[in-house]
């Protein structure tokens, strides 16, 4: 076993080696760009592009040409916010969202009301979920958009997105979900689900980083968005910039490596979350479940532990790598604002740790996270003053 051991799945995963060798080409013999119409080195690129484009499309049961190629998931949430709202603006003012979204679209959707949008932040119960009936009974004749992720980044819960996508389509409101946890881990069906706008990013399934993708939905007729990158008119205009090849390969193969390994994977993982999860409940008191274990991807655990900061449990654990929440807001010592929404006290949010299990872990490793987290939070308490007088009481 190699230390240190990777649980910071969430925030990114280890490319496949597989996805690796298929991208290798693309940099070196066959570099062409993609829209090079006259030569072989571009069409060998756009046959690549098509190739991969279809196999995304696939994934989520949609058309080829209902896939935007973008940077990542935080570019195509901005183009997809962004670029509805523009559109509809004159139909319309107000955008339901969720408290516990991702930064790439909290963000954004803090620009949008500084010019004269009305956001509704929809809270969680404490597991995590969006009341559906809440939110319908949000939805205003002027709203013209419902942004609600389908995983979430901390805490993994699954929202019920075939609902919500139902919801909205009978009130006419277009529907965007940040799905960048959720595809590649669980099956995601665009018609199913009715949604118009689907955000996600290769780099949480095994694929290159700085390449994603938008699904924008274009039947019955294509949903009219004001693009965000202005120049050659590639992606049909939604996108300019001469694509990302290499990326778009290697976006392609992760994809048709996470369609073959999906249910199997996700079978394994989720027995190594369990373990670890009952190895560390077994022995130590004072740990708390944030969110439920239902309706969760089976790679995420976040707990919350008695007596220990998480920063300080962190700096102990130096041979494992996990985190206190976001990757974008560890930065930051503010309180996970997804942890408080379902309930957390302040100290609760800053005494919380997030596992995330993926493809490469084995069992031996969750064998030896279990007894470095138990021997670590042992260590924390013994020397904290205030747990001691809590014991104490
Ligand atoms: C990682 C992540 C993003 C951002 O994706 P990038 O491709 O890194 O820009 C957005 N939303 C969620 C839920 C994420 O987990």
């Amino acid at each position: 076993m190699k230390l240190p051991i990777y649980l910071d799945n969430h925030a990114t995963t280890p490319m496949d080696p597989q996805v690796f060798e298929a991208m290798k080409p693309y940099f070196l013999t066959k570099f062409g760009n993609a829209s090079s119409k006259n030569h072989s080195f571009g069409w060998e690129a756009k046959s690549a592009v098509d190739l991969a484009r279809k196999q995304i499309a696939k994934l989520i049961n949609a058309e080829p040409s209902e896939i935007i190629f973008t940077s990542g998931a935080t570019e195509s949430i901005n183009l997809a916010l962004k670029g509805i709202a523009e559109t509809y603006f004159s139909k319309g003012k107000h955008i339901i969202s969720s408290v516990i979204e991702h930064s790439a679209v909290l963000d954004t959707l803090s620009y949008l009301a500084k010019v004269g949008f009305e956001i509704t932040f929809l809270p969680v119960d404490q597991n995590g979920i969006v009341s559906t009936k809440n939110l319908e009974e949000s939805i205003q004749p002027d709203t013209i958009l419902v942004s609600i992720m389908t995983a979430n980044n901390e805490i993994g819960t699954i929202q019920n997105i075939t609902e919500i996508g139902k919801i909205c389509s009978e009130h006419n409101v277009l529907f965007h979900t940040d799905a960048a946890q959720a595809i590649g881990k669980i099956p995601f069906d665009v018609k199913e689900n009715n949604v118009d706008l689907v955000s996600f990013t290769a780099h949480k399934f095994y694929g290159p980083k700085g390449i994603g993708a938008l699904f924008i939905k274009m039947k019955p007729k294509p949903i009219k968005i004001i693009p965000q990158m202005l120049g050659g008119g590639h992606e049909n205009g939604y996108r300019s910039g001469t694509v990302n090849v290499p990326g778009i390969v290697g976006f392609g193969k992760a994809v048709e490596i996470s369609n073959q390994l999906l249910i199997n994977e996700n079978t394994r993982i989720e027995k190594l979350r369990n373990k670890l999860y009952q190895g560390i409940v077994s022995q130590l008191h004072g740990v708390k479940l944030n969110g439920s274990l239902t309706n969760r991807l089976a790679n995420n655990l976040n707990i919350c532990i008695d007596g220990i900061k998480s920063e300080n449990f962190i700096l102990e654990l130096k041979d494992i790598a996990v985190s206190s929440g976001a990757a974008c807001a560890s930065a930051s010592l503010k309180p996970s604002h997804v942890l408080l929404a379902v309930g957390c006290s302040i100290e609760q949010a800053k005494n919380s740790i997030r596992f995330g299990i993926g493809r490469f872990n084995a069992e031996e490793e969750i064998d030896y996270t279990i007894k470095r987290v138990v021997e670590t939070v042992e260590k924390l308490r013994s020397i904290s003053p205030t747990y001691m007088k809590n014991e104490m009481n």
